[in-house]
């Protein structure tokens, strides 16, 4: 019998922080798209005799990170020089943190599955190498030296990598939520390490591999499913797992060894002298807390409570664009908050995916929302004709306004409908012969007719019944 190997996940990520100013100088943070070394000064290139200032706003946004994940923040916070030497890394160490962070001992809920937090801390970006194809040597862009990052470590408690997935993707929401970060993993605002090992349930953990900076969730996923597939055979054959850190070849879609992993103690840490210990009080911990907007956990307990389905509850509650055209065109919206959510996950939901846009990036207003919704709602068009009318709303444009100038009010009058019931009659003699010969399943195709000849105003249910009723056929 083949052994089944459990896969024991953790995962450390990186956020960019979204701060005007980079870590320790007053460099702008937002040089995305700008010329190379064009937002540098002496002490983000490392020039001898400068000195670091903390960026007051990416430590508030550590904290409000950090306690949205219940982490426990300590009285003092402390920077640490980790030492290491890159051509993009001017100063040759890195501003981190190391026994002090910001935030220690938290945790994330998945679907009821706590993962522990093992720490949030600050630190600093380092530069980009670029080795341009048309020359022999390579650039640096300083740029992004000292930008702020936070780093959250997690402990081994994932499971498995769609684990690892939605544990980014819960991440990636409150860090949006909370505005610390795009978190946006296109723009390289969100990168992820993934340490990965197999084991026997039962058995003690396996020795773990690191996979280095994946970009994108998909990536993540599909590392972590290559390893585990490649270490259980290794396993399974006898053969024993090399620690190691490792790349992922997105084309390949394979691993590939990078280096065996530097000890801690290579990094020579020692505290950062030029930036005494940092003193968080109560006061100012309370004050940022008290700043904190609605968080996606509480804004599904909310949907919920409204009546809103868990599935969609969930997925609305995560992405902070939904949320907050949801709850606003609710409030405009008299029936069942349901209903909206139907027509943001269903029909709005497929017209985003199509465009690969979020629903701010479009016309569509949370009052024409409503008033689509409350037409349909109300019996005024039937849902046919909302859905017709939906790219035009998304666009901008009024439901009721398009309702009235193109005629698409339902048509509930049956003495009208009744006309157009005779009138496809009429027109199709073969078919209305195969109804009345029992074959009632051609009764579709004259209510097909009906529907069309009446660009959708008619319901189907009213169309039907005037059939039968017309051709005596059986229901
Ligand atoms: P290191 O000393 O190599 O840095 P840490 O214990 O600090 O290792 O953990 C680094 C990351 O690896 C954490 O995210 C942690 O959850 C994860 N990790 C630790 N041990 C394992 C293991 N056996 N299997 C998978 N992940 C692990
Ligand atoms: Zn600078
Ligand atoms: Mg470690």
């Amino acid at each position: 019998a083949s052994m089944i190997y459990e896969p024991v996940i953790g995962l450390e990520v990186h956020l960019h922080l979204k701060t005007q100013s980079k870590m320790f100088c007053s460099c702008s943070a937002e040089y995305f798209g700008d010329g190379p070394n064009t937002h540098t000064c002496p002490v983000c290139l490392g020039l001898p005799g400068s000195l670091p200032t903390l960026n007051r706003a990416a430590v508030e946004k550590g904290l409000r990170l950090a306690l949205a994940l219940s982490c426990q923040v300590p009285e003092f916070t402390q920077f640490h020089r980790k030492n290491y030497y890159y051509p993009d890394l001017p100063k040759n160490y890195q501003i981190s943190q190391y026994d002090r962070p910001l935030g220690k001992g938290g945790f994330l809920e998945i679907s009821g599955h706590r993962i522990g937090v093992t720490r949030v801390h600050l630190e600093e970006d380092a530069g980009k190498s670029l080795h341009p194809s048309y020359a022999d040597y390579s650039l640096v862009d300083l740029n992004r030296a000292g930008a702020p990052l936070i780093e959250l470590v997690t402990e081994p408690e994932i499971s498995s990598p769609e684990e690892a997935r939605l544990f980014l993707a819960h991440l990636r929401s409150l860090a949006q939520t909370l505005l610390v970060s795009d978190a946006n993993p296109e723009e390289g605002k969100m990168r992820a390490d993934v340490n990965v090992s197999v084991h026997l349930p039962g058995t003690p953990f396996g020795t773990k591999v690191e996979v280095k900076n994946l970009n994108s969730f998909k990536s993540v996923q599909r590392a972590l499913e290559y390893e585990i597939s490649r270490q259980s055979q290794l396993l399974a054959s006898g053969a024993e797992v090399a620690q190691a850190t490792m790349g992922w070849d997105e084309v390949a879609g394979k691993t590939y060894l990078m280096r065996t992993k530097e000890g801690e103690s290579d990094y020579r840490y020692f505290p950062e002298p030029d930036l005494p210990p940092l003193y968080i009080s109560q006061d100012w911990l309370a004050e940022v807390k008290a700043g904190m907007p609605e968080l996606p956990r509480a804004k599904e307990e909310r949907y919920l409570s409204l009546g809103v389905r868990a599935y969609d509850a969930a997925i609305i509650a995560l992405e902070p664009s939904l949320a907050s055209f949801f709850d606003a065109t609710v409030a405009s919206f008299a029936g069942e908050a349901q209903k909206i959510a139907n027509w943001i996950n269903a029909d709005i939901a497929g017209y985003l995916n199509e465009k690969t846009i979020n629903i701010e990036q479009t016309a569509l207003t949370p009052a024409n929302l409503a008033e689509l919704v409350s037409l349909v709602d109300s019996g005024q068009i039937t849902g046919k004709v909302a859905k017709d009318l939906l790219p035009e709303v998304m666009a901008g444009v009024s439901p009721a306004a398009l309702v009235e100038s193109r005629g698409l009010a339902a048509m509930n009058d049956t003495g009208e409908l009744r006309a157009l019931v005779e009138q496809v009659i009429g027109q199709n003699p073969e078919v209305v012969a195969k109804v009345k010969s029992g074959k009632t399943q051609a009764l579709n195709v004259l209510l097909g007719q009906v529907m069309k000849e009446s660009r959708g105003r008619a319901t189907p249910e009213l169309v039907r019944e005037l059939l039968q009723e017309a051709l005596g056929a059986q229901v």
